[in-house]
């Protein structure tokens, strides 16, 4: 607290991201970061990118990258908007198209960096409960709104909505942006971005954070309707013209080109995830269905803090939220290596 703060500083509630240890040696299965090394051509490019030309700003389009993306989605360049990490293009899109009368409709389980958005910028919103499943119901995003987003699938459960569930929201809120958060589409949904041309009001963020393995070099991208990006693109040009330094772009660009290591890391995550998931089965969990890269499960004799205490002491750190109290005795795991998983399946064996 200081007499030197805007007044609105005291009273925001900064997002609390998962802890990133100092210490060597942890079996770290909290972020969701990616198991395996980026694209050798990915670390190439960013080798090649690196010389006298640092001296000079990026492109503020990013043009390149914008193109890499929208060639590898079909869609037309000016379709895309590109942040530094989804985070930021999330912040975009919260005061570029979310500062509305009504109040934006998300999850009361869900990514919990929405809230901190509204109060960042002072939007008005109304959590929706997920139902008893922990799932998103459709049909419970009918009521007045000034715009709609949720993860797909959604983050801490991993649950997925087909495409038609989402067409059913789009369908029933024409003058609502409705934002589908694509972190972890890549581990197993199909994409959204399939249905941008149809609807004008959809808008399918993605980050090259998980499925890419660059959690590092901060990308993240918006694909929807032009008129949307341009939207966005008038708050990022009044904010940061260069988001995206010229080593990013070049990553980013680079990833996007190297088909053959995305789709065996994918396939690599989504194999440890089946055999983690049965494990863990076997152990006594109960284990939500997960179309990501992580897993949402509980133990019935054992309280969700204890457990992540005990995996902590043998250097296994996962995700464990206090609140809600629905969420309460829930880890959040993510898909490591394998030797990773099976320290972990060994710690929760001997401590069960
Ligand atoms: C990880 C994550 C993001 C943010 O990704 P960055 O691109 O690293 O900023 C956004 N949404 C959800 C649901 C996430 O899990």
């Amino acid at each position: 607290m200081s007499k030197f703060w805007s007044p609105f500083v005291r009273d925001l509630e900064p997002y609390v991201p998962g802890e990133q240890p100092k210490m060597a040696r942890l079996v770290k299965l909290n972020t969701n970061e990616h198991p395996l090394a980026p694209s050798p051509k990915v670390i190439e490019a960013i080798r090649a990118a690196a010389d006298e030309r640092l001296r000079l700003y990026p492109d503020p389009d990013a043009t390149e990258l914008k193109d890499a993306i929208a060639t590898y989605y079909g869609v037309d360049t000016d379709q895309v908007f590109v942040g530094n990490g989804s985070d930021e293009v999330l912040a975009h899109i919260f005061f570029g198209l979310f500062k509305q009368d009504r109040p934006l409709l998300f999850p009361d389980i869900t990514y919990s960096f929405y809230k901190v958005y509204c109060g960042l910028y002072d939007i008005d919103y109304r959590p929706v409960s997920l139902d008893d499943d922990l799932a998103i119901d459709p049909a419970d995003y009918s009521a007045p709104n000034g715009g709609i987003i949720f993860p797909n699938p959604n983050a801490p459960t991993g649950r997925l909505l087909p495409l038609d569930a989402i067409e059913s929201i789009l369908n029933a809120n024409p003058d609502s942006v409705v934002v589908v958060d694509e972190a972890y589409v890549d581990f197993g949904g199909d994409t959204a971005i399939a249905l941008v041309n149809r609807y004008p009001n959809l808008l399918v963020t993605q980050t090259l954070s998980k499925s890419r393995a660059l959690a590092g070099a901060r990308i993240g991208f918006a694909v929807g309707d032009v008129a949307l990006i341009e939207g966005l693109e008038r708050i990022k040009n009044s904010f940061n013209s260069y988001p995206l330094d010229r080593l990013a772009i070049a990553a980013g660009k680079a990833a996007f080109e190297d088909e053959d290591w995305f789709q065996r890391g994918r396939e690599l995550v989504i194999e440890e995830r089946e055999t983690l998931r049965r494990a863990l089965d076997g152990l006594g969990f109960e284990v939500l269905p997960s179309a990501a890269n992580f897993l949402f499960c509980r133990h019935p004799g054992h309280a969700g803090a204890k457990l992540a205490g005990a995996l902590r002491e043998q250097g296994i750190i996962v995700r464990h939220f206090g609140k809600p109290e629905r969420i309460q005795d829930y880890l959040r795991i993510t898909v490591g290596r394998p030797d990773q998983n099976r320290a972990l399946l060994e710690a929760l064996q001997q401590f069960l």
